[in-house]
């Protein structure tokens, strides 16, 4: 059982490795496939969608099934799945997020970055997110990558996101969008932003926005505290640097990115209106050896009507596998699952729900090299469990039964082509369909 892009990624491993015949469906939970290619990654970043080329070609082997709008857990059961397969690895990524547990987190007008995301990006769960952008500033909690996708996507001018696969109502109210300054904060220093470069750099390209780097604490060239930064760090902070000293146009947008902050609470009365933050100093942490945030008792009130906590994504548990609450994964050792500490015969995990919420879309391809490798050598040493109650046709009869809406692999063609040929009168990519009903009605037109 798998959810690309890590799913996909492999059964490309398992088709390519393979020295003796193997069959491969994929169930997924929506109609469509390649999970966060479509659901998270920015509409401004095609480039990073390409991949879904090479998933295409894997798809179209023999031996490899889409099983669409199918929920393992509603539909199937886990134990169903290992009694009908040799192996099933889970590929589930997570779709939760973390909490910042701090008073008013729950008040309207506070988000997940990961809700905000699947709402631009047309996810059929998330198209409903009733987003307000009549607010002139957002603030965005967190700075790693998922908070540089939404305060750019919060600040791009309108003309370059006409030409993407954004969510059309995302678009419609991206256009209407009063939002004029994004504060990403981080509660630490300079040197620890979680962004990565080319994602940094980025920022400084936007048209018509102004990129205010705060923070007289900006290491300077040569300071002491640099001696020991990597090379991705020294270029972090040369980019921080050259923001900080580019002067400010008075751009009709702009994001400040601010460090040293802490949100304590968020205030409001029926929504969100502000939130309290503290001033932070480091400090060494002797458990994890890092520098961590500590307040320093300075405090000050930011108004704000949109926030936007970008502070990590969280694995959900699946009924009837292990699952770690702590660290938000099904545990396991070599992408093997791990029950109380001894391995669940046939049943493996890659991606996020294997290792976390980290990584680039690439990570996921050593990722599921090493589970496959686990995978073949059980299967080679015989410590697989033999499937022993139906064959292939019968289990997509048993999944026909149990979800009458499947959608296969030619109904998400159907879909694509529908997209792409709806978008193409428009100049844009595809105009993405957004809820369960409409996708699914489209995946039967091919029938
Ligand atoms: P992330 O990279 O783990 O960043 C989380 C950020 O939240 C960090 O700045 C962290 O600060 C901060 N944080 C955590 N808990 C906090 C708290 N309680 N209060 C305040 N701040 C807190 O997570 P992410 O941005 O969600 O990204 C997830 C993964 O997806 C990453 O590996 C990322 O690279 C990847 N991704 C890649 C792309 C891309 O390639 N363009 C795009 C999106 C996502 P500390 O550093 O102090 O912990």
């Amino acid at each position: 059982m798998l959810e690309p892009p890590a799913g996909t990624y492999l059964d490309g491993r398992l088709v390519n490795l393979a020295t003796c015949p193997v069959e491969v469906d994929v169930l997924e939970r929506l109609p469509t496939p390649w999970g966060l290619i479509r659901g998270g990654v920015a509409p401004d970043h095609p480039e990073k969608k390409a991949i879904t080329r090479v998933f295409d070609e894997v798809v179209r082997r023999p031996g490899f099934r889409f099983f669409g709008n199918v929920e393992v857990g509603r539909d199937v059961l886990p134990q169903e799945l290992s009694a009908w397969y040799d192996a099933v690895i889970y590929a589930v990524g997570a779709a939760g997020d973390t909490h910042m547990g701090i008073e008013g987190e729950d008040l309207p007008g506070c988000y997940s970055a990961r809700e905000f995301v699947a709402w631009y990006n047309g996810h059929p769960d998330h198209s409903d997110l009733d987003i307000d952008l009549s607010v002139e500033r957002a603030v965005v909690i967190g700075n790693g990558n998922v908070a540089m996708d939404v305060a750019r996507i919060l600040t791009t001018p309108i003309d370059v996101l006409e030409r993407t696969d954004i969510a059309d109502y995302a678009l419609a109210a991206l256009r209407a969008s009063r939002v004029r300054e994004v504060i990403v904060l981080g509660r630490r220093g300079h040197l620890h932003g979680a962004f990565n470069n080319p994602e940094l750099e980025e920022l400084g390209e936007l048209p018509g926005v102004d990129i205010v780097v705060e923070g007289e604490d900006l290491p300077g060239d040569g300071e002491v505290v640099l001696d020991d930064a990597d090379a991705a760090t020294l270029r972090k902070v040369d980019t921080l640097r050259r923001y900080a000293h580019r002067p400010i146009v008075g751009h009709p947008r702009r994001i400040v990115l601010r460090f040293l902050t802490s949100p304590v609470e968020l205030l409001g009365h029926d929504r969100v209106e502000g939130l309290l933050a503290s001033r932070n100093h480091l400090e060494h942490d002797p458990a994890t050896g890092r520098l961590r945030a500590r307040p320093t008792g300075e405090e000050a009130v930011i108004d704000a009507g949109l926030v936007l906590r970008a502070i990590g994504y969280f694995g959900t548990p699946i009924a009837g596998l292990p699952f770690d609450d702590h660290k938000g994964v099904i545990p396991s050792a070599d992408g093997r699952v791990l029950d109380h500490g001894t391995p669940v015969p046939g049943t493996y995990v890659t991606g996020w729900v294997k290792r976390g919420p980290n990584g680039i879309i690439g990570t996921n391809k050593k990722c599921a090299r090493d589970t496959v490798r686990s995978f073949w050598a059980d299967a080679h040493a015989g410590r697989l469990p033999r499937a022993d109650t139906v064959d292939a046709p019968t289990v997509r009869e048993i999944v026909k039964q149990r979800q009458p809406a499947l959608v296969e692999y030619d109904g998400w063609k159907a879909i694509d082509h529908h997209e792409r040929q709806s978008g193409q009168v428009l100049g844009r990519p595809r105009i993405k369909l957004t809820n369960t009903t409409d996708l699914v009605a489209q995946a039967r037109c091919h029938q």
